[in-house]
């Protein structure tokens, strides 16, 4: 087993592996859920960022820097829905389930964000939207690397 070998069974492994193969379920609240239900979710739930929809349509991210930033400024926390501070489309940076774990990953890295929601065009309601079908973290993607370790 060369080096050389040993690389490219290491590229074609992943260059083949795509979003559907990888992609964990997504935590996702209403926009109208406070920002102390949805702080109390990230802590249950144990993720770093939640996605939000309003009547079924992926809307924004939110994450714990922007909780932070929000309860340092004495707000109450039980009167501001996440919808307020999340960060909104169109600025949310997705993927979709075909698309390969590379574009994923240069993806998080370009945007330096922890994750993206995975999408699926939809219509609900005579609206066209995107609904959130899973998620793609930094550890989804550590996780390819320590599995392709540890079984060869
Ligand atoms: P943390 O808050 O733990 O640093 P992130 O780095 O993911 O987590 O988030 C940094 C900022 O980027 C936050 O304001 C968050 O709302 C936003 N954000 C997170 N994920 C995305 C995404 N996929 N697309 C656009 N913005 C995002």
């Amino acid at each position: 087993y060369s080096g050389r070998e040993a690389m490219s069974f290491f590229t074609n492994q992943i260059n083949s592996m795509k979003v559907s193969d990888i992609k964990s379920l997504p935590i996702v609240v209403d926009e109208q859920t406070t920002l102390y239900d949805a702080i109390v979710t990230l802590f249950l739930e144990d993720v770093g960022s939640i996605y939000v929809t309003s009547e079924g349509f992926l809307t924004g991210v939110v994450s714990r820097k922007d909780f932070l930033k929000n309860s340092i400024g004495g707000v109450d926390l039980n009167k501001i829905p996440v919808g307020v501070i999340m960060t909104r489309m169109p600025n949310i940076v997705t993927i979709t389930p075909e698309d390969s774990i590379i574009d994923a990953a240069v993806k998080i890295m370009e945007h330096q964000v922890d994750s993206l929601p995975v999408i699926e065009e939809t219509v609900i309601n005579n609206k066209h939207g995107y609904k959130v079908i899973g998620k793609i973290s930094k550890t989804n993607i550590v996780r390819v690397f320590v599995d392709l370790c540890k079984n060869n």
